[in-house]
């Protein structure tokens, strides 16, 4: 029989990839979409899905929308990746960001208690719960310490452990995917990494002479959206729901980003164009984040395939050419 999958977030990065791959494995995908005036759908017509998908309009903080959704599409599946989710942002719209990320997952849970509850959940959990926090060795896993130091990631530490409550207290089939930093040539322009690749594009067509950034010398796991989603969906076919760290298990400073993204635009002098400016830097910072993803491993047989170098190249090489057929 066809399996249904409900997606929420399906025209983000992660939506349009997850999407990508459900298609593939031959899903009936449904994408719960918030309605915009100009409802933006680039995400999924790059990697060409948009008319594969049959769309639900709702929103994380409408109740009766989620409840509307899932009897609608009747998931054996549902992937909650919709979320206020530039840390940047969250400080400026802390309220917002927790009604669509804490209260807007409990609403989710309620729903799928309510009406589906032998559907099962996957969860988009961050790295940015852990805070400043690590380990001995210098890398987080699924039980270090969670001390957020955003509105976003004290918003979505609420809804982990709601949905470890809803797990424990009403045996639904409940994942978080604890995912460290994921890239793609579909990452929204405001996150440092897509900012840096579309700067070069920008810089290598004539259209820019430099690009604007904040703190250089935080550290961050950066892997590739495409392997990541993979981890999303092996969860989901486990016995038992439980919560994983997905992550490469390296990290780089920005200035190390910025050196390979201008060495693959044949730039070796990147610090010419780069300024910094104080308006990018964020009232409280990770200094570092290393995951240690070897539960995934063990469990789900998961392991990144893409390396920092081919994931740099990849979105170097889309965005000047994007710049340049503009
Ligand atoms: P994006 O920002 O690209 O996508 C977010 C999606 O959520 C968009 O489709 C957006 O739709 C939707 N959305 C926002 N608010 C609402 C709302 N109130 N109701 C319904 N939909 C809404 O995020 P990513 O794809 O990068 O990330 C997916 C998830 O994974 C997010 O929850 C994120 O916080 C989490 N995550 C991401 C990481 C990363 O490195 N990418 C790392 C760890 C966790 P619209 O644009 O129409 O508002
Ligand atoms: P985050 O880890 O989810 O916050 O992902 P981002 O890509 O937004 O930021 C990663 C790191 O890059 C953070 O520590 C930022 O402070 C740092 N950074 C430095 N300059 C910038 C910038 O101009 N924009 C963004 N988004 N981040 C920057």
């Amino acid at each position: 029989m066809t399996k249904r999958a409900l997606i929420t977030g399906i025209t983000g990065q992660d939506g349009a990839y997850l999407s990508k791959l459900l298609i593939g494995k031959g899903y009936s995908v449904f994408g719960f979409i918030s309605r915009r005036v100009n409802q933006n759908f680039s995400n999924l017509d790059y990697l060409g899905i948009t008319n594969k998908i049959e769309y639900v309009f709702g929103d994380m903080t409408d109740l009766a929308s989620i409840n509307h959704a899932i009897r609608v599409s009747r998931p054996n599946e549902i992937y909650n990746l919709a979320a206020m989710s530039f840390v940047g942002l969250s400080w400026q719209e802390p309220i917002y960001t927790s009604q669509v990320n804490s209260l807007g997952v409990l609403n989710l849970l309620e729903s799928m208690k309510d009406i589906t509850p032998t559907s099962k959940l996957y969860q988009a959990s961050t790295s940015e719960m852990f805070g400043n926090s690590v380990e001995k060795n210098g890398t987080q896993n699924e039980n270090t310490q969670m001390i957020p130091r955003s509105p976003y990631g004290f918003s979505k530490l609420f809804a982990h452990n709601a949905v470890r409550n809803y797990r424990e207290s009403f045996g639904i089939f409940a994942c978080s995917g604890i995912l460290f930093n994921h890239e793609s040539p579909i990452r929204g322009l405001e996150f440092v990494t897509r900012k840096i690749t579309d700067g070069v594009g920008q810089i290598i067509s004539g259209k820019k002479k430099f690009i604007e950034l904040g703190n250089l010398e935080v550290r961050r796991d950066w892997g590739f959206a495409g392997d990541y989603v993979e981890a999303m969906w092996l969860m989901l076919q486990e016995k038992k729901p439980d919560d994983y760290v997905v992550a490469t298990g390296k990290n780089w400073s920005i200035k190390e980003l910025l050196s390979v993204a201008f060495k693959y635009a044949e730039i070796k002098d990147w610090e010419k164009y780069i300024k910094v400016n104080p308006l990018f830097l964020r009232p409280a910072e990770l200094v570092t984040l290393k995951g240690d993803s070897s539960k995934a491993k063990r469990v789900l047989g998961w392991s990144p395939k893409t390396s920092f170098d081919d994931l740099i190249k990849l979105m170097v090489n889309e965005d000047i050419m994007r710049h340049s057929i503009k």
